[in-house]
């Protein structure tokens, strides 16, 4: 399935078989196509980012992004939008989203991306886990209040605006009420496991979640993988059975990775015969650990997700 190839600069590149990926119009050489700027991870004001989508492709277009996903955390509003600026700017939106999944006691998150938004069951997936988010709202709001924060719940949701309310919206108002010195310590002080404002999660489980990316068409990205707290034996399960369910690539490259991190989920991919993906997780301009725009090159012998992209996708300008 795999040959060595020379490119015109003498570079050795691998050319993995991958059907149509390989196909490219006359007159754009490989080269030219993996020369592009993917950033396939980013969030807008409709979950818990601070841009409105049309705000965000500008960014990214303005730092060089080619090719942008938006990836919002359990909702596809934005993504009609985006799609509208993108064009705009003549860059490529690539309809995603990002959701919420409770694996035994641990949240991930999947990300799906070339989606189709109007897929009804995926759509109807989604609307089941903005559900749980709003009784989640009232609930971390009654836990913060019994702990002496009154008014949590309505200073979220006013944060939030017309986009789904988060617990990143819950830090923004636990920061302004003077209860911790920035949105990183709220969340260890208040948000998570053990502390007054946390509420277990009641996720998709991973079937779920990839189910309904599958049957919009896309494909199942495992984000962050990183970031999970769990021991080796316990990724190892968790990258077995995401691959089970249908999963198909892990972010290698990503906004919460550090560089170690990036080699090792590189060879994690490779091992467990998962594509590779990469994206800034990009939330605001105000905080976020990687900008939008040109980010590490996947390491040596990861399969590009973006290489099973049919043509238009991999070469159009
Ligand atoms: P939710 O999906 O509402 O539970 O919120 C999760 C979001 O909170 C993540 O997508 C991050 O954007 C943000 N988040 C989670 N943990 C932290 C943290 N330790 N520091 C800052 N932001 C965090
Ligand atoms: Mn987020
Ligand atoms: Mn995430
Ligand atoms: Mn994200």
């Amino acid at each position: 399935m795999e040959r060595a190839g020379k490119l015109l600069n003498g570079t050795t590149v691998l050319h993995v078989n991958l059907g149509k990926a390989r196909l490219y119009k006359n007159g754009y050489s490989r080269r030219m196509a993996e020369a592009r700027v993917y950033d396939l991870h980013a969030h807008t004001l409709y979950s818990d980012g601070a841009l409105a989508p049309a705000e965000l492709v500008a960014r990214a277009a303005a730092n060089g992004v080619q090719v942008l996903a938006l990836t919002d955390h359990d909702v596809t509003d934005g993504v009609p939008e985006a799609q509208v600026a993108a064009q705009q700017a003549g860059i490529t939106l690539v309809p995603g989203v990002e959701i919420s999944v409770t694996w035994g006691a641990q949240t991930v998150h999947v990300v799906g991306l070339q989606i189709d938004i109007t897929h009804a069951g995926l759509q109807a997936g989604l609307a089941r886990l903005r559900e749980f988010r709003e009784w989640r709202a009232d609930e971390i709001g009654r836990r913060l209040a019994k702990a002496g924060i009154p008014g949590a719940t309505e200073g979220a949701r006013q944060r939030a605006q017309k986009g789904l309310v988060s617990r990143t919206h819950f830090a923004q108002f636990l920061v302004a009420g003077g209860h911790a010195a920035d949105v990183r310590s709220v969340f260890k002080k208040f948000l998570v496991q053990g502390k007054p404002g946390y509420v277990p999660g009641q996720w998709a489980t991973l079937d779920e979640a990839i189910g309904w990316i599958v049957a919009a068409g896309g494909q199942a990205v495992l984000a962050h993988p990183a970031r999970y707290k769990i021991t080796a034996t316990r990724l190892k399960k968790l990258l077995g059975e995401f691959r089970a369910a249908g999963g198909v690539a892990i972010e290698v490259v990503s906004g919460s990775h550090s560089r170690d991190d990036m080699f090792r989920f590189a060879q994690l991919a490779r091992v467990y015969d998962l594509l590779a993906s990469s994206g800034s997780d990009f939330h605001s301009p105000q905080n976020y650990h990687m900008d939008l725009g040109p980010m590490p090159p996947l390491p040596d012998g990861c399969t590009p997700i973006w290489q099973t992209w049919p043509e238009r996708e991999a070469v159009s300008e």
